[in-house]
């Protein structure tokens, strides 16, 4: 292809762009005691902006359980130019595209559309977070909408198993009632409105926020915005962002589903070390080791090998309670014995022994190859930093990485310290086993 002179400096162009951003290891500015994070993205055509709130689940408890989801609902709609109607229809001839959610120690709100209408987003992304104007009608309209939300979950019996193993699993009422969707259906009818604009104004202040902010938008004006929109407020009480949230018991349980066609496992490692500490950068890596879909070890031995389940996977929780590596395993009635005291084989099997060079080679690669594949767009370098710096909101020292750092820290990964990494995440004294099935075996603690 003929390369015009034009293109050439526009690829030059995006190549320095591309290399500052590999480098770019971003910091907080301060408005009015406010966390705002910004990613300048020059000639990005596309504006994000989002807020992540310290709450969720955590802060709720057995009788206002669900109120953060609801009050996640209402407040997208809470935008008084929005004027009485969902907001949904104000942004409609704008083109911008938006969405929330309730986890167990955050919530988030976001919005991202083109670069002209970044004023108008910043500003709604701050209003409906710090100065939300709630309206019964909308209160009315999303409790009906949550109230379908939960009532879908009904359908997959799965469930009933989180929920029990969350009563075993956590020591705060907010999080032991996360996936409660009876009770958090019952809690829904109670809820009043006085109750979702006093919690909002509990929670939604400087000292749990952080603001986020990528594209090529004008600072000044930006700023000026935040300025304007983030009051001071006086007398926050700073609250921990590392509560103990686990019991950390070791326990074997079992959720009986008479219909069942097959046996769901699920076997948690939760753990209470800080949520980015040294290690972490490696933990993702670590996942997707022992149990990315398809290629994992844990595949490649029950399934592969074995032959005793369809699927076995690893996935990766980082929250405000620490990190947590849950395995999620289906198999036939016939062989849930084997596959749980395989699976503990295969665990014992890696703490002793390193991996062999070739499954090394395979999943650097591998990890390398879906990393390349980060988008720096807008929503694509908020998503690299975002969590990584809101929970280390309070931390003076952040541990905090550029992407070529990390790329460097795990094509040095050695397999000794695979190994002692395998030895400190699955730690059986702390392992939570459930299944959810016809029949119940026999399997207690004392078998891992
Ligand atoms: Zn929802």
């Amino acid at each position: 292809m003929h390369i015009t002179s034009k293109n050439k400096k526009k690829s030059s162009k995006n190549k320095t762009r591309k290399h500052k951003l590999d480098k770019l290891i971003p910091k907080i500015t301060k408005i009015n005691d406010y966390s705002v994070l910004f990613l300048p993205l020059p000639n990005c055509k596309i504006f994000y902006a989002s807020a992540i709130i310290y709450g969720g689940n955590i802060i709720e408890n057995k009788n206002n359980s669900g109120i953060s989801h609801l009050l996640e609902h209402v407040i997208m709609d809470s935008w008084k130019k929005c004027n009485k109607k969902s907001c949904f229809h104000y942004w409609e001839k704008y083109g911008t595209y938006s969405n929330a959610h309730t986890g167990n120690t955050e919530i988030k709100f976001w919005r991202q559309g083109l670069s002209k209408y970044a004023n108008d987003i910043m500003d709604y992304i701050a209003t409906i977070v710090v100065n939300p104007f709630i309206y019964q009608k909308s209160i009315t309209k999303e409790k009906a909408a949550v109230r379908n939300e939960l009532t879908t979950y009904f359908n997959n019996p799965v469930w009933k198993l989180n929920n029990f193993m969350d009563k075993h699993l956590y020591t705060k009422d907010g999080l032991i009632y996360t996936n409660d969707w009876p009770q958090q259906i019952k809690n829904l009818k109670n809820i009043k409105k006085n109750d979702l604009i006093q919690f909002a104004k509990k929670y939604f202040h400087q000292d749990r926020i952080l603001f986020v902010v990528a594209g090529d938008y004008n600072k000044i004006q930006i700023t000026n915005i935040l300025k304007r929109k983030l009051k001071k407020k006086q007398n926050i009480r700073c609250i921990s962002f590392n509560p103990s949230c686990y019991t950390l018991q070791k326990k074997v349980l079992f959720v009986k589903h008479k219909d069942a066609k097959n046996t769901k496992i699920r076997i948690y490692f939760p753990s209470i070390t800080k949520t980015f500490n040294k290690d972490s950068h490696y933990y993702p890596f670590i996942s997707q080791l022992i149990g990315s879909s398809g290629n994992g070890i844990l595949f490649d031995e029950l399934r592969t090998k074995l032959n005793l389940v369809y699927g076995a996977k690893c996935n990766l929780l980082n929250n405000s309670c620490g990190h947590f590596f849950f395995i999620t395993i289906s198999t036939l009635d016939k062989n849930v014995l084997k596959v749980l005291f395989k699976f503990f084989e295969i665990i014992e099997k890696y703490k002793k022994n390193t991996i062999s060079d070739k499954k090394l080679s395979h999943f650097k690669n591998r990890y390398l190859f879906n990393n390349f594949n980060v988008k720096w767009n807008s929503s694509g370098i908020a998503s690299f930093f975002e969590d990584t710096i809101f929970y280390q909101l309070r931390k003076s020292d952040k541990n905090i990485l550029s992407y070529n750092q990390i790329l460097k820290k795990i094509k040095h990964l050695s397999k000794d310290k695979i190994r002692n990494l395998i030895r400190s995440i699955f730690n059986t004294e702390q392992c939570m086993v459930g299944y959810i099935g016809k029949k119940k075996v026999n399997f207690t603690i004392k078998d891992f």
